[in-house]
């Protein structure tokens, strides 16, 4: 896989790509995607649903690790750091990124039957939000958007209400 430095193409949730291309990304910024991080990341790519710090921390004792929760944190940190995952603050789980090499604000679909997340990264909702903010003179620090509602497998046959 070839990637432009600019190229924002999305990933598909295969946790192989999107290791290899956070190898790729890790590389060309000179950061250093330990074995661990490396672990964390496939993780949360492997699993359906995104997981709780605590979820990820189980996994990693069923490989035999040692270490507490802050050992988990750390490789977090340096994963949301490098925009590699995304942190869903309504569930205070965590998600692969889709775009990891381009800088974006998530906006994320959440079913609330099975939990999975379908990321969108749509500029324009970003900047309407952003010109929404700006006047009324407020400064944006961060900005994510998680929609919660159902999926289409878990909607089943059902015909989508009209608004
Ligand atoms: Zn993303
Ligand atoms: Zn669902």
């Amino acid at each position: 896989m070839t990637l432009s430095p600019d190229s924002c193409h999305p990933l598909s949730s295969d946790p192989r790509q999107a290791l290899e291309q956070a190898e790729i990304l890790c590389q060309r910024r000179g950061a250093r995607l330990t074995e661990l991080r490396r672990r964390v990341l496939e993780i949360i790519w492997s699993n359906p649903t995104p997981l709780s710090a605590y979820a990820i921390l189980d996994l990693l004792r069923d490989d035999g690790r040692q270490g507490g929760p802050p050992t988990v944190y750390r490789a977090l940190d340096f994963l949301l750091g490098q925009g590699l995952i995304h942190r869903l603050a309504s569930l205070n789980v965590f998600t692969g990124c889709r775009q990891p090499d381009s800088r974006h604000n998530g906006q994320f679909l959440i079913c609330r039957d099975c939990g999975q997340v379908d990321e969108l990264s749509n500029p324009a909702v970003e900047e309407l939000l952003r010109a929404e903010a700006t006047a009324r003179q407020f400064e944006v620090l961060a900005q994510m958007v998680e929609v919660l509602g159902r999926c289409p497998d878990c909607r089943g046959g059902e015909t989508p209400y009209a608004g």
